[in-house]
């Protein structure tokens, strides 16, 4: 057994380990053909941590710190996003990469688990001030990555402005042009539907859920999505376009609550192109609009939810409330967005609750297939990327309820998607 009180100094990491662990059934646990592995499964490979010089805009030196985490790459080369937050720790990197280890075997590709990142803040940044970090930050971590060794791809504060300046950056410092990034633009060797396709997955993920636990769908339901970044947007997108009505969303400072349903062009031109706050949206519609503090949203009556901000949003008073106002599925789209107790909760009482780890990796699988594409010099049309990202999407559901099923809890998804990817996982170490 593993002694997880040694992990008390890194919060975030510790929690991961704990749902991984908490949820393995005996036979995996007790196996004595994996006690040889456990030590080394919660421990990543490698980790690299710099310093990263920049100069602002008035001219002075800045320093930040660097990240990137290389846990295990049984299953593949390094694969996870690199994340540009102040709140960024070792912890919080750790705590990613483990999941992403565990999420990557899950969409049947091969990409093992890492993730990096940095406690600068891109918000207030000038476009200039944000291409001179990406080009320090790259400055360091470029001898550390490569398509065959380490492929980043973006998360929390890094989407398509940083992406392109750390890549052209990458080329500059590499000399090769190996395409060592995804979510590339798509002038970069990007994938079409790599943007979509985090929030697009999640919303497959919750129609396959919907349709085997509740013989229903998306269409006319009231649905809450928390978050306006990237998985979020797309989360929104795709439920309007099936029918689902997205009623409330929020950022770290409010919430908006839209009666009629919230329009996507009009959230996506705020958050995307003017990099505006959610409140905004208020001032550009002819709609009810509710301006609340970003908590309230899960007050919200709703039939679904996809928490898509950021890990810990969602506690258990907000799990009872979302239950007690009639919700029937919470899917995630961020990591980890509920806590654990949160996450118990919903299964005791069997309301549909999907793991991040099993329902957000639309987004990884795409930028799987991304890699895939830019092997082979080809570039796919939207329509097969989206065909191949619902097709994972499918699998994904299907190994997840089918394990939990044969463990005899059909509700838990999250002994589903662990059970399954952990044996996975481990035998590849075994053998290896
Ligand atoms: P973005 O940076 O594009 O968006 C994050 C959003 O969450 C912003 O709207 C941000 O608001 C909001 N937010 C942050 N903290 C809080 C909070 N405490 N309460 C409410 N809202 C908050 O990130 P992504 O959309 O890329 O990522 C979101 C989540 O999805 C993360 O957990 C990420 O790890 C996960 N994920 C992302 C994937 C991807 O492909 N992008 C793939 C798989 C998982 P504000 O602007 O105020 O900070």
């Amino acid at each position: 057994m593993i002694d997880l009180d040694k992990f008390s100094n890194e919060p975030e990491f510790q929690t991961a380990l704990r749902e991984m662990f908490s949820s393995l059934d005996e036979s995996v646990l007790n196996n004595p053909r994996y006690a040889s592995i456990l030590d080394k499964i919660v421990e990543p490979d490698r980790v690299i941590t710099f310093d990263v010089e920049w100069v602002d805009d008035k001219g002075q030196k800045q320093v930040n710190k660097g990240y990137r985490v290389q846990f295990n790459n049984v299953n593949g080369v390094y694969k996870g996003g690199l994340r540009f937050h102040p709140t960024v720790t070792l912890s919080i990197l750790k705590f990613l990469a483990f999941e992403q280890i565990f999420k990557n075997y899950l969409t049947t590709l091969p990409m093992g688990g890492g993730k990096g990142g940095s406690d600068f803040d891109p918000k207030g940044k000038s476009d200039a001030e944000v291409i001179r970090f990406c080009d320090a930050f790259m400055k360091q971590l470029y001898p550390y990555i490569g398509v065959d060794q380490d492929v980043p791809a973006g998360d929390i504060g890094v989407g398509g402005r940083e992406i392109r300046a750390l890549y052209t950056s990458y080329i500059k410092y590499s000399g090769k042009s190996d395409c060592s990034l995804t979510g590339k633009p798509l002038d970069l060797g990007g994938s079409l539907c790599r943007t979509e396709a985090t929030g697009y997955g999640v919303t497959y993920f919750a129609l396959e859920a919907l349709k085997t636990y509740k013989n229903t769908d998306l269409r006319g339901k009231q649905v809450i999505v928390s978050g306006s970044g990237n998985v979020a947007l797309y989360c929104l997108k795709k439920v309007t376009e099936i029918g689902g009505k997205v009623i409330a969303m929020n950022d770290s400072s409010n919430a908006i609550y839209v009666p009629n349903g919230i329009d996507f062009e009009t959230l996506r031109a705020l958050k995307e192109d003017r990099r505006g706050r959610i409140k905004e949206y208020k001032d550009l519609v002819k709609d009810e609009v509710t301006v609340m503090p970003s908590k309230d949203i899960w007050g919200i009556k709703c039939d679904v939810a996809f928490p898509c901000a950021t890990q810990f949003e969602l506690d258990e008073n907000d799990a009872k409330k979302l239950f007690a106002n009639g919700c029937i599925g919470v899917f995630e789209g961020a990591n980890m967005p509920c806590t654990l107790e949160a996450a118990n909760f919903f299964i005791k009482n069997k309301v549909i609750y999907s793991p991040g780890k099993a329902s957000n990796a639309g987004g990884v699988a795409v930028s799987g297939l991304e890699i895939e594409q830019n092997k082979k010099g080809e570039k796919w049309s939207f329509e097969k990327v989206d065909e191949r990202l619902k097709g994972i999407m499918s699998t994904i559901f299907k190994n997840c309820y089918n394990t939990a099923k044969d463990l005899k809890d059909e509700y838990n998804l999250v002994k589903g998607a662990n059970n399954y990817a952990f044996i996975g996982i481990a035998e590849k170490m075994l053998k290896r």
